[in-house]
């Protein structure tokens, strides 16, 4: 037993003079720490240990911590979870890591988590089997069960383990979301029993927190009672209607299935503990969640366009244009660390546009001393005096080529050597816009989609002279704003808008034709959109959606589209379009149409989109199907359990071939 300790690679173990057993997490080889089979079988093994040395009453406590300097563990090693073929394969490799951890928390000695950093998902389930858990006020210090995101729930215990300790409300309310909680919160809610300022200092608390045999204290009656019937059994129903608002039970079922289980085992955590593996393994192996991974590992393929150990690190930025765009891209530059300098011609816009970022400030900076910084680094320059400075220069001014061709040309003159010059163009082409200037290699496209807060992605856009360099810094810049940067070709309507349109045009269409709008639109979002392209023309504007026809040279002319457009009904933004909204929301009928009905529909108004992005991939828009997945499922939302539109083409193989042959018949 002391040689397995001994040979540990994932972990360091000792026992300090005062008989205090630290296990601390150090997984080789990686930044992060995750549960993968070896550091859960080397735990086993420490467990063990201290178990042998706890008889021995050789040992006072054990502690657990993690040797990253950030981070504590950020779950289960995700990418193991491709291993499971069956049922089986996931209850046989979960049964031994339950056993573990109930043996950890059934030894006789007390048991200290110290966290410093993110702790979720498995890391979480790890620290609920310890007696107490202090954690650090960092801002990087959370907790959370991100489980649902990826198809499935927490599986090492973790359901009835949270729900004893927090409640049944705060516990199911966080694996339901799968959103992150700051130290403090956590603490609140009970999740952490005890803060301490500083990394520095957790050694030293958690050492006291030993000697002083603390235990901490379970959810208490209160909370607990909602666990019996027949209250569970409302919460369970509210919990289902809330649930149901933001997700479709046939495309994503894990909370659903979640929500079940607290309703039929939740009186009795030691039942909810057993029957949690048999609800939890057929998620697992699901096509869902397998899409779902997917969609986890294909935001690593986008991060992978920009350069790792790059020397250039974009601090200053320089906007040029503060309306939609122009000045949701300076907020979010700013709420990413960097020093912005906002610029337009219009004093009262570069008013608006900065007052405008208080609600992103305060969304991202919990602090006044951290908002206030926030707003000092986001500086009105209506003469462009932080141009020189810059690192970064984005222009996001009207969409006019001569206008575009003139401020180029007069910035190419004023910018520092090295800094990245990025236009935000929808529609014209690079090539185009920095033909005026001396060195046109340095001009890149940065798109950034609407509204540029809440899409992760932005198009890096590679003209025809483009130098490689600068695409390079352009897709480093993208991620260092913590968005997803996406290399394309300068094609009209680069990848997203390229793949979109003939989908929206064709839906149009089928409108023209008579087909109803909300029939389309419940059809796409029954296929897994987050919106059917009716809504999403109104929602865009239908002056805008005119404009990109002609552009991709869709012609839209006599159409309804020009009729409306015509006649100043543009959409969401004048009141009426399409549909006619109210408060933010389109207002429809409740007519309801037949499931089988809708699943066929929503499958052939796909069928344009996922056509086109066989096209681009075929034209080398972006390098790789996975990057045209990528582009789809993060610029519009393009249904994620799918996996994105070509693995979707793959996964339905014939069935979409006779879909398009059908459509070439008609
Ligand atoms: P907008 O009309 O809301 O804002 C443009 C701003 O630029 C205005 O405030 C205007 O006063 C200012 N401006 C015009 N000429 C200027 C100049 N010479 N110097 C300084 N400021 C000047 O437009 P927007 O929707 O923010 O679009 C800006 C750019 O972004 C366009 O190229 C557009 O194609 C592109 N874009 C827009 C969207 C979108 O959804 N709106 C999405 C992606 C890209």
């Amino acid at each position: 037993m002391t040689e397995a300790t001994s040979q540990l690679k994932d972990w360091r173990f000792s026992i300090d003079g005062e008989g205090i057993a630290w296990a601390i997490f150090d997984r080789e080889g990686e930044s992060a720490n995750s549960l993968g089979r070896r550091p859960i079988e080397e735990l086993g093994a420490i467990i063990e240990r201290v178990e042998a040395e706890a008889r021995a009453k050789t040992v006072k406590g054990l502690v657990i911590m993690s040797g990253k300097e950030r981070g504590f563990i950020v779950g289960a090693d995700i990418r193991e979870f491709e291993h499971f073929k069956t049922e089986a394969d996931v209850v046989a490799s979960i049964k031994p890591v339950n056993e573990m951890l109930d043996r950890l928390e059934k030894l006789p000695i007390p048991t200290v988590a110290a966290v410093h950093g993110v702790c979720v998902g498995g890391g979480l389930e790890l620290i609920l089997a310890c007696h107490y858990r202090i954690a650090t006020k960092d801002d990087s210090t959370r907790v959370g069960f991100p489980e649902v995101k990826l198809g499935i729930f927490p599986g090492f215990n973790g359901t009835a383990r949270s729900i004893r300790q927090v409640g049944p409300m705060a516990a199911m309310q966080n694996m339901l979301t799968g959103g992150m909680i700051r130290a403090g919160a956590a603490k609140a809610l009970g999740f952490f029993d005890q803060l301490v300022g500083s990394p520095g200092e957790l050694r030293w608390a958690a050492r006291k927190a030993v000697l002083q045999n603390r235990r901490s204290k379970p959810a208490g009656t209160l909370k607990t009672l909602l666990t019996k019937w027949p209250a569970r059994e409302l919460l369970a129903k509210k919990m289902r209607q809330e649930t149901a608002k933001k997700a479709r039970e046939d495309h994503y079922p894990a909370p659903f299935r979640l929500i079940d289980l607290f309703e039929r085992e939740g009186g009795d955590l030691d039942a909810m503990k057993k029957a949690e593996t048999a609800a939890f393994a057929p998620l697992m192996v699901s096509d869902t969640a397998r899409n779902l991974r997917r969609v986890f590992r294909l935001t690593e393929v986008l991060k992978g366009q920009a350069p790792k150990g790059i020397a250039w690190k974009p601090r200053r930025v320089h906007v040029i244009g503060a309306g939609t765009m122009g000045a949701d891209i300076a907020g979010v530059c700013v709420a990413s660390g960097m020093e912005v300098t906002l610029q337009d011609i219009s004093a009262e816009q570069l008013e608006k546009g900065i007052k405008a970022q208080g609600k992103l400030f305060s969304r991202k900076f919990k602090t006044k001393a951290t908002r206030d910084a926030a707003k000092a680094r986001l500086i009105a320059d209506p003469t462009g005096k932080g141009i020189a400075r810059a690192d970064v220069i984005i222009e996001a001014i009207v969409e006019r080529l001569d206008i575009k061709q003139k401020l180029f040309a007069d910035l190419e003159t004023k910018i520092k050597p090295g800094a990245v010059l990025a236009t935000n163009t929808s529609s014209l082409k690079l090539e185009d816009i920095s033909a005026p200037l001396q060195d046109p290699g340095r001009l890149i496209g940065l798109h950034f989609f609407s509204p540029v807060p809440m899409m992760p992605l932005v198009e890096v856009v590679r003209g025809a002279k483009t130098r490689e360099e600068e695409v390079k810094k352009g897709a480093s810049f993208v991620t260092a704003i913590d968005k997803f940067p996406l290399i394309t070709k300068d094609v009209p309507g680069f990848l997203v808008n390229k793949v979109l349109t003939p989908y929206m045009f064709a839906a149009m269409e089928r409108l023209e034709k008579g087909e109803d709008k909300e029939k389309i639109d419940e059809a796409v979002r029954a296929f897994g959109m987050p919106m059917g392209p009716i809504e999403l023309a109104d929602s865009v504007g239908l002056d805008v959606c005119a404009h990109v026809a002609k552009i991709l040279g869709q012609s839209s002319e006599s159409s309804r589209l020009e009729r409306l457009v015509q006649s100043g009904r543009l959409g969401k933004k004048t009141g009426e379009g399409f549909y006619v909204w109210k408060d933010g929301k389109p207002v429809r009928s409740d007519q309801k149409f037949s499931k089988t009905e809708l699943e066929r529909l929503g499958r052939e108004i796909v069928e344009p989109m996922i056509k086109e992005a066989q096209k681009s991939l075929d034209e080398g828009v972006v390098e790789s199907a996975d990057l045209v997945d990528a582009g789809m499922i993060f610029g519009t939302g393009f249904a994620p359990f799918r996996g994105g539109p070509l693995h979707y083409k793959a996964s339905v193989g014939g069935a979409s071939d006779a879909a398009e042959k059908r459509a070439a018949a008609e």
